[in-house]
């Protein structure tokens, strides 16, 4: 009788465990890793903007250097050519889905992703998070003077938001030793970087360990759209799926860049590798 009194007492505490775990672990399902998709062989994370920021502050607590690339179709063409970049996204700890394309590529695939989550709509996400978890924010990249005023634009929108720096510096070597001593200076939790794609993923791959930052994210143009040094598409625009076209329109310059798109587009339909 006494035994199993005692075995009751311990299938009790052994209950109670189980449940705790498992309230624990429902807490957590938003933050656990992400299950993927591979587009022509380029990893992308099922994410929405929630899940992006339940597993930054996942990076937070555990400290440690994380990497996040915002991956679009101009990214994926570029590591069906550049070994470097093709390892770099294997090993980053996100790769976002920023780009239609990729959306209407795993879908065609069979697979799914739930919303795009970019860079620029991002950017002011983890801002806004930022001010309400006390997270420190750097801001590294753009023409001079842009870091600078998307950090006024965003402090002025998410009050007790901290912005411990914002530089452009350069991704030019010669520029790394100091950008790294005032990164290391300022002691930021995320590290935004926006040198353009893949000049930015490279640049945290390569230093990410010694800026020691445990969040940095290439973000593209989002300083150019936050402060409005570039015009984003409209929501509209963006709605009907057509941003890549507005870029075309209003950026003429970079129709050689925006070739990927169609040649991403037929890759996938024929599931050809370049
Ligand atoms: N940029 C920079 N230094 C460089 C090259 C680019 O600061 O050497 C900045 C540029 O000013 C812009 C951003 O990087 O703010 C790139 O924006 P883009 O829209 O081309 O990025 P994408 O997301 O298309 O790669």
């Amino acid at each position: 009788m006494k035994r199993t009194t005692q075995c009751d007492a311990r299938d009790t505490q052994y209950a109670i465990r189980s449940m705790q775990y498992a309230v624990h672990a429902a807490d957590h399902s938003s933050s656990c890793a992400p299950t993927s998709v591979r587009i022509l062989g380029v990893r992308v994370d099922a994410l929405t903007y929630a899940d992006l920021l339940a597993q930054i502050a996942d990076f937070i607590s555990a400290g440690t250097p994380h990497q996040i690339a915002t991956v679009n179709p101009e990214f994926v063409m570029e590591a069906q050519r550049n070994p470097a970049f093709r390892e770099l996204l294997e090993r980053a700890d996100l790769c976002l889905a920023d780009g239609i394309g990729l959306l209407w590529a795993a879908r065609r695939q069979g697979g799914r992703l739930p919303e795009r989550v970019t860079g620029s709509d991002g950017v002011p996400r983890i801002a806004e998070r930022a001010a309400e978890a006390g997270w420190r924010l750097y801001l590294l990249g753009a023409a001079p003077g842009v870091a600078e005023q998307t950090a006024e634009i965003l402090t002025g929108r998410y009050p007790g938001l901290q912005v411990v720096g914002a530089y452009a510096g350069s991704p030019a070597d010669a520029d790394t030793p100091e950008i790294i001593a005032r990164i290391r200076a300022a002691r930021p939790d995320i590290l935004c970087v926006a040198y353009g794609a893949p000049a930015q993923d490279l640049w945290i791959a390569r230093h990410g360990e010694a800026v020691g930052v445990p969040v940095m994210i290439g973000v593209g143009g989002a300083f150019d759209h936050i402060t409005g040094v570039r015009r984003r598409a409209p929501g509209w625009v963006q709605r009907l799926n057509l941003e890549w076209l507005f870029r075309l329109i209003t950026q003429p310059w970079r129709w050689r860049r925006q070739l990927a798109l169609p040649r991403f587009v037929w890759a996938v339909m024929w599931e050809k590798r370049y």
